[in-house]
């Protein structure tokens, strides 16, 4: 595969930006390659800069459920840019997606748009300090929350892959408003909220982690995280970034029939433009400036571009019955495909999966939380990333990252993507 394009693209963005990216992972580092520089997207595909085509499974790391350059939305998106980008002001359309949103996630009764996801789960833990005078919060080893000061230990695969320590320039204070408990293992939460009576906040948690690898939660496990944060009166905040609108139409909490308190959202709710939102219970919601004293802002807001590939995404699935029912049938077919190829070869890896997210992990070992994940061995991994890469299947460069399949891939991807599946395994082996 010639990359030399890309390769002298990388080298020109080093003398300009850290590491050459304007987000670590793209950088490739752990897989020992230059990133490639991709130039245009469509359905399930991806072109880089020499020429190549790849069958995508990082679908922009989650916002793209329906594919690449979806026409409807692209359509969109040109007619809102016609009548402005942005006004700072009221527009309907903030309106529109707050109920559409709502529809979808019933737990939601009031919601605030933000740009992205790390500035929703931010708000979201200014806001439930604000709520019950309380300062810590509990959030799960190898679970990301976005880059806030707060969220940046064991914080799951950004730092992980890169095996950076807890980030530099996070306060020593901050860092100890924030705990660590195992995920799936509910005594490790019950015993930090026993350490700190009355002192919790709120648990933080992806209740369907996708940022260790696809590991999902236990409904057990969930509920009685429930359970506990209401005789505690402890807000439950759901981080559905990644696996809003993704794993269910409801996401995680309709999957698991969990309630939380807040939910933070990103990704698809955007459209493949920055959004991100925060919402739920409207007593607590209702405490955001202006209606009440916790303040939070944002310049680009809500602005209408953002609003209109949000809207016209969620409106094609909500248009559609069958979305998520199509969309995971196809995914059954993948990963029976991924399990037939595994025992054929007599490999013995893990394959976790939750409706279209998905992650191999190199190791024998069941993967429930971050310690079983880190059991996987990277550099299997690293050079079964390169020979699929090699035979044209894009997918995230790293093994502490979950997959994503839109509804753009076709059987023929899937097929091509299983080929290329066996013949990287037959290497490794
Ligand atoms: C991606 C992600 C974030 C951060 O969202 P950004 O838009 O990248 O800031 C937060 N939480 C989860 C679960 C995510 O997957």
């Amino acid at each position: 595969m010639d990359t030399t394009i890309s390769s002298k693209l990388f080298a020109e963005a080093q003398q300009h930006m850290p590491g050459g990216v304007n987000s670590p992972v793209r950088a490739f580092k752990s897989v020992g390659r230059d990133p490639l520089y991709i130039s245009r997207a469509k359905g399930s595909k991806i072109y880089d800069v020499d020429g190549n085509q790849f069958i995508d499974y990082i679908g922009s790391w989650g916002p793209m459920i329906l594919g690449h350059a979806y026409q409807s939305v692209i359509d969109a998106v040109k007619t809102a840019a016609e009548d402005g980008t942005s006004f700072g002001a009221s527009c309907e359309k903030e309106i529109e997606l707050a109920k559409l949103v709502k529809k979808f996630v019933p737990s939601i009764q009031i919601i605030r748009m933000v740009n992205s996801g790390t500035e929703a789960t931010m708000s979201a833990l200014r806001l439930a300090r604000g709520f019950t005078g309380r300062e810590k919060i509990i959030k799960f080893e190898g679970c990301y929350h976005g880059h806030g000061d707060s969220f940046l230990s064991k914080a799951g695969s950004g730092v992980a892959t890169l095996s950076l320590p807890d980030s530099p320039g996070v306060t020593r204070s901050t860092a100890g408003d924030t705990l660590n408990a195992k995920y799936n293992y509910i005594k490790s939460v019950y015993d930090l909220i026993e350490q700190n009576k009355g002192g919790i906040a709120a648990v933080f948690i992806e209740p369907v982690a996708g940022n260790m690898g696809c590991v999902a939660a236990n409904t057990e496990f969930l509920q009685s995280l429930r359970d506990v944060c209401t005789s505690e009166g402890i807000l439950l905040i759901f981080d559905e970034v990644m696996s809003g609108f993704r794993v269910a139409r409801g996401g995680a909490q309709e999957l698991y029939g969990v309630t939380p308190d807040l939910t933070t959202f990103g990704k698809i709710i955007g459209g493949g433009l920055p959004v991100g939102a925060y919402g739920g219970r409207r007593e607590i919601m209702n405490l955001i400036a202006p209606a009440g004293p916790v303040y939070q802002a944002g310049t680009l807001s809500g602005n209408p571009l953002a609003m209109t590939a949000g809207i016209e995404t969620l409106r094609i699935i909500d248009d559609d019955p069958e979305f998520y029912t199509r969309l995971s049938n196809s995914c059954e077919y993948l990963y029976e495909g991924f399990r037939n190829n595994l025992s054929e070869l007599k490999l013995a890896y893990t394959l976790n999966t939750c409706g279209s997210m998905f992650t191999l992990f190199f190791t024998s070992d069941v993967v429930t939380d971050f310690d079983s994940a880190k059991t996987s061995d990277t550099a299997k991994f690293k050079s079964y990333f390169g020979r699929m890469l090699d035979n044209g299947v894009y997918l995230p460069p790293s093994q502490f990252e979950a997959c994503f399949t839109s509804s753009a891939h076709q059987k023929e991807d899937l097929d091509r993507t299983l080929t290329a599946n066996y013949l990287a395994l037959l290497e490794r082996r």
